[in-house]
């Protein structure tokens, strides 16, 4: 299922690659509807039990976290009764963040959220100066002047929303790889084949899963920024961030992004962010940005509303992160995508040819499990060669990536719905 939206925002990121720029010319695939992009949807505290991540003046972040993220998964429950809800804690527990990606890994989630709450330090200021006296290396008497510091609550506020940074794409890709059964949604021996994971074809298959998963997150940052502003609150933008704390974006194998609720050493905001109203506004706001992110990856809108606004620009954040180039952001239209995929399956079409081969044939080496299709055409017989059944539309692309690496350039993906052939 995962690769329908590789396709469906791949073919938008550029079309780096071969595969997917020759996947465009196949067949159209039907029509622009995607079943059950989102089954579940992994919500993460951030912090809990011994980790009390960041403390206001009369609050830990490890408490703000549970209930926004408590709250969160209810209202996503409500809303997506179809959808599966899983979290990685629901008590003031504590976990290392390896275990929270597992947990989301081992739920084949297809989104991660996970809720944070930002702190930063006091600001010193310099109130006057005094002469403290000390000894210098010949332990000889000296003085000198120091300053005096009064320090006073940063008033940074507002929320971010992150992504994980391309300068850990190797790790994402790696997590890709490590739950690469999952990322395939199938067991398949073709699959099984597909995933030599020492094959560079398949590293090519996983970067380019890793890049849909990117913009997926992108855009989910930004829908998430969005509704905060919505709700009146100063959104700090949608990052790239490459820093402790953030494994979970880069070892999780699905779209993710964190969520940093606002500043709690901030005393306006540590009390809006304990405020029971509080706590629900930012629980609606992310609810609604993936209502939204997840009615774009059904298709339900047009090309033209899913596009990501260009004129939004990624904020630059402070200490500066890695900025979130815009230009990556690709409208996530235009790829094929499937109807109801209990229903259907994929086929490669190797060739075309007046000439008999069995499935046993050398030219068939690499690809098991061809067949063949006579039609009469024209008083002649036509034979097309057509490989395995596969139940996403993104492992046919990867046999189809297969295929023609395999000397069959005119390959092109079928679909069959219900084992009747329907482009
Ligand atoms: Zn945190």
């Amino acid at each position: 299922m995962r690769w329908k939206r590789v396709l469906f925002s791949g073919l938008g990121i550029g079309l780096l690659y071969t595969f997917f720029i020759q996947a465009k010319i196949a067949p159209d695939y039907g029509p622009p509807v995607q079943d059950k992009p989102i089954r579940t949807i992994v919500v993460d505290a951030g912090h809990g039990g011994s980790d009390h991540g960041a403390t206001g003046k009369f609050s830990s972040e490890k408490d703000i976290t549970l209930d926004v993220a408590l709250k969160l998964g209810k209202l996503l429950e409500e809303m997506f009764p179809d959808v599966k809800i899983v979290y990685t804690r629901k008590t003031d527990r504590f976990d290392d963040v390896n275990r929270k990606a597992a947990i989301a890994n081992e739920a084949k989630g297809d989104l991660f959220i996970s809720i944070h709450c930002n702190a930063a330090p006091d600001i010193k200021r310099t109130v006057g100066y005094k002469t403290v006296t000390y000894r210098d290396k010949k332990k000889r008497k000296r003085t000198r002047k120091v300053p005096i510091y009064q320090s006073s609550p940063n008033p940074a506020k507002g929320t971010e929303t992150y992504i994980w940074a391309t300068s850990k794409n190797n790790a994402k890709s790696e997590s890709l790889r490590n739950n690469s059964v999952i990322v395939f949604d199938a067991n398949s021996e073709e699959t099984q084949q597909l995933m030599d994971t020492k094959d560079p074809e398949t590293i090519i298959m996983l970067n380019t899963l890793r890049n849909a998963f990117f913009d997926q997150s992108l855009r989910l940052s930004n829908l998430v920024e969005d509704e905060f502003t919505n709700a009146g609150r100063i959104s700090r933008g949608a990052r790239q961030r490459n820093e402790k704390g953030i494994l979970v974006l880069h070892a999780t194998a699905m779209p993710s992004v964190l969520v940093e609720l606002g500043f709690i050493s901030n005393p306006e905001e540590e009390k809006y962010l304990n405020s029971s109203e509080g706590q629900h506004e930012m629980a609606g706001c992310i609810a609604r940005a993936v209502k939204r992110y997840k009615e774009e990856l059904e298709g339900r809108h047009k090309p033209g509303s899913i596009a990501p606004r260009q004129e939004e620009p990624v904020q630059p954040a402070t200490p500066p992160p890695a900025r979130v180039n815009p230009a990556q952001e690709s409208p996530a239209a235009g790829g094929p995508s499937a109807a109801d995929a209990d229903k259907t399956d994929y086929r490669v079409q190797l060739l075309t040819t007046e000439k008999v081969y069995t499935s046993q044939s050398s030219l068939f080496k690499n690809l098991k499990g061809v067949e063949r299709e006579t039609l009469r055409q024209k008083g002649k017989s036509i034979n097309k060669y057509i490989w395995g059944n596969f139940r996403t539309e993104a492992e046919a692309n990867a046999a189809l990536y297969k295929a023609r690496k395999n000397g069959f350039k005119d390959a092109f993906v079928l679909t069959y719905r219900n084992g009747e052939r329907i482009d």
